[in-house]
């Protein structure tokens, strides 16, 4: 049975903790890939001094000789792509088309930050002053702390080192507990890129102690963090007080606003998508549908429809389509929502419990499952449920249809069906989220597109595209003074 090992200064170390936890394939709890040992603090300690002993050399490598690194590790990703996919979708559940799309993501991510090592500009502003000039350079902060949840093991761990080592930082990479194999393989393609040792170190073990001490260890300058609003929250507060940079990117809650002048099957195949796609785990997932009276009972009968169509299986199975949820823990959290909404009083149409059959027996299946006659002051419209439950919320009219798919504290993305050009350009100026879609799913990016949300979803620069290394530098302005004399006159 693998045991994982942690990665501190340029060595595979096994950590010497006693304690431990299974990695487990959700779709079938008799599937063992290995051991996790959570590490201890101390061994923690020991990755930030070895980034922090690596991070003046790595500064000083030339921006494109970084870049080098990560295109070489954007091509092990391809060389590896069908074998880290696999493993994706043992460790996580979810299809192998899905993984097969993670990795693309994660290859296209790399590659783009690749090329941005080339581009990593500052600007030259002209004085006020005579043979007087300015320039800006952009410098790395030191050691940047990686904290990545289990829903996308392998393209957001990429999406934060890739920009964070092209930027000039070196790294403690502390990844989700329940996804340590993808997590080992990442490390290893950066490795075999060429990454100096100590430049990239990875910690394994339980968010509260090692990713606890990492965030509040006084070398690291930065933390990029992605997972749940409760972690990131605390996180931020906890660390304030040391003037640390830091990057969350947290919870969502994102609406698809269903009007009636909308092309219906096109409408119920991006809910369907977006709501049982990757089973719901997705920060980006579709969790509400606000709808316009005059179509919901279309709407709610064809989008049942759908749900109850839905192929539930092993992701490793070419047939299905929607694979379990990660693990026991999250399992159990979205039967209790579902309790919950139905408590709530809402009206729930279809799916609602385990899902039997032939091979679920030993998997964390849930069946898609369809609220009707939501309102927005109900749990299941609220909180973040991170399974395959969509709440279906009636509303008069459009100006109805905005205050409830803005009723909500998070703002990732949203969408909008309809066919009339004013009111896909009003949306767009009044959905508070920080990514909206036109006529197409809630989820989905690209590589060179920004990626991030509002309110409680987000703090920080956004990740990705243009604003990739926004997070991941500083700005220094260099004033040249070039009279050889004494300056003449004040500067304000
Ligand atoms: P999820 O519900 O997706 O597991 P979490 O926010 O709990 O979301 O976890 C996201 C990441 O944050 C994981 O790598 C987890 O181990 C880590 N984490 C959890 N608690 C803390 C903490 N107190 N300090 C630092 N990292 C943490």
């Amino acid at each position: 049975m693998t045991i994982y090992r942690n990665f501190i200064g340029g060595e595979w170390i096994e950590s010497a903790s006693p304690k431990t936890i299974e990695n487990i394939n959700p779709a079938n709890t008799g599937d063992r890939l290995g051991t996790i040992k959570l590490s201890t603090r101390d061994e923690a300690g020991k990755a930030v001094e070895a980034a922090y002993n690596a991070f003046k050399d790595w500064k000083n490598t030339p921006a494109p000789t970084r870049g080098k690194i990560v295109a070489r590790a954007a091509r092990l990703l391809e060389d590896n792509k069908e074998e880290l996919a696999q493993i994706l979708t043992r460790e996580e559940g979810k299809t192998l088309a899905e993984s097969r799309g993670e990795l693309s993501r994660s290859i296209n991510v790399a590659e783009f930050c690749a090329g941005e090592a080339r581009r990593l500009n500052g600007e030259t502003i002209q004085s006020e002053l005579p043979a007087n000039f300015a320039y800006t350079i952009k410098e790395p902060h030191g050691v940047v702390a990686l904290i990545t949840p289990w829903n996308f093991p392998v393209a957001i761990p990429v999406w934060k080192i890739a920009p964070a080592l092209v930027a000039g930082n070196t790294i403690v990479f502390k990844p989700a507990e329940s996804t340590p194999a993808t997590a080992v393989r990442i490390v290893e393609i950066f490795e075999e890129a060429g990454l100096p040792k100590g430049v990239l170190n990875m910690i394994l073990g339980a968010g509260a102690e090692v990713g606890d001490e990492i965030a509040n260890h006084p070398a690291v300058k930065a933390i990029s963090f992605t997972g749940s609003t409760a972690t990131g929250l605390k996180l931020y507060q906890q660390v304030a007080g040391r003037g640390v940079k830091v990057q969350c990117e947290m919870g969502g809650k994102n609406p698809v606003v269903v009007m009636e002048d909308c092309d219906m099957d096109l409408a119920i195949e991006s809910t369907a998508q977006g709501a049982f796609g990757s089973t719901g785990q997705r920060c980006t997932a579709t969790s509400r549908a606000v709808v316009i009276d005059k179509i919901a009972d279309e709407f709610v009968q064809k989008i049942v429809e759908r749900a109850k169509r839905m192929r539930i299986g092993d992701g490793s199975n070419s047939e299905t389509e929607m694979g379990p949820i990660v693990d026991e823990k999250q399992f159990r959290n979205v039967l209790k929502y579902i309790d919950i909404g139905r408590e709530d009083g809402a009206e729930m149409l279809c799916g609602g419990k385990r899902a039997e059959g032939d091979g679920l027996e030993n998997g964390y299946f849930v069946e898609p499952t369809v609220f009707d006659k939501v309102t927005p002051d109900m749990r299941i419209a609220q909180e973040e449920i991170f399974g395959p439950v969509l709440s279906v919320i009636r509303v008069k009219d459009f100006d109805e249809a905005m205050i409830a798919a803005n009723d909500s504290q998070y703002g990732l993305t949203s969408s909008i069906f309809t066919s009339d050009p004013n009111l896909i350009f009003r949306f767009v100026q009044e959905i508070e989220t920080g990514m909206t879609h036109i006529n197409s799913p809630t989820t989905g990016g690209e590589a060179h597109i920004p990626f991030g949300g509002v309110k409680l979803t987000g703090i920080g620069a956004r990740e990705q595209g243009s604003t990739a290394l926004d997070f991941y530098t500083e700005m220094k302005v260099v004033y040249v003074d070039y009279t050889g004399r004494k300056r003449e006159g004040n500067l304000y």
